[in-house]
């Protein structure tokens, strides 16, 4: 069964919503449109506190939040947030850089990832030496612009390094790499 505390979810897994608390709520069946509040009235104020309360006891709600960024799903609330509250904050979920998903890419499961993440990922397959095959897989581009990446985030390495009295040996090695 899924758990959201394990391993980072693998793109286009849905098995998630298997456990999501909005799925079998009765007030869902009786109001199908409680997620999804459409103007500022009273009616609909109450509709959000009652549906984040539901939010509240879900045990996907990261995974249904993260979900919904990586879709960029902007409709109805979604892992306790209205979609106001989502837009407020979008930004940050892209700066996040979180090691254990870049650690799980490295090792060539496809796991969503911010923009920094993948910076990330590209920086130390690089200089791990990834398969070229496995990143191309995992970024989704072709192999020879994995190359291209690696080459400049050498580059970048030799350029940081030659700034450290005792480096250069190890830059050249890392840029002839
Ligand atoms: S966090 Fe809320 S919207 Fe998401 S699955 Fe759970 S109950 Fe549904």
């Amino acid at each position: 069964m899924y758990n959201e505390h394990s391993v980072p979810r693998i793109r286009g897994d849905q098995t998630w919503q298997e456990r999501a608390a909005c799925a079998t709520a009765v007030d869902v069946a009786r109001d199908p449109d409680l997620f999804f509040p459409a103007t500022a009235t009273l009616a609909d104020e109450k509709r959000v506190a009652l549906a984040e309360r539901i939010c509240s006891s879900c045990d996907v709600r990261k995974t249904c939040l993260e979900a919904a960024f990586e879709c960029g799903d902007a409709d109805g609330i979604r892992g306790g947030m209205t979609e106001s509250e989502r837009k407020a904050v979008r930004h940050r979920f892209e700066l996040r850089c979180d090691p254990a998903r870049v650690a799980v890419a490295l090792s060539g499961r496809d796991v969503y990832l911010s923009g920094a993440e993948r910076q990330e990922l590209i920086r130390r397959a690089a200089m791990s030496g990834a398969p070229v095959d496995r990143m191309a897989r995992v970024l989704k581009v072709s192999e020879a612009h994995v190359q291209k990446l690696f080459r400049r985030e050498r580059r970048k390495s030799v350029g940081t390094h030659l700034g450290t009295p005792g480096a250069p040996q190890a830059a050249l090695e890392a840029i002839s790499a």
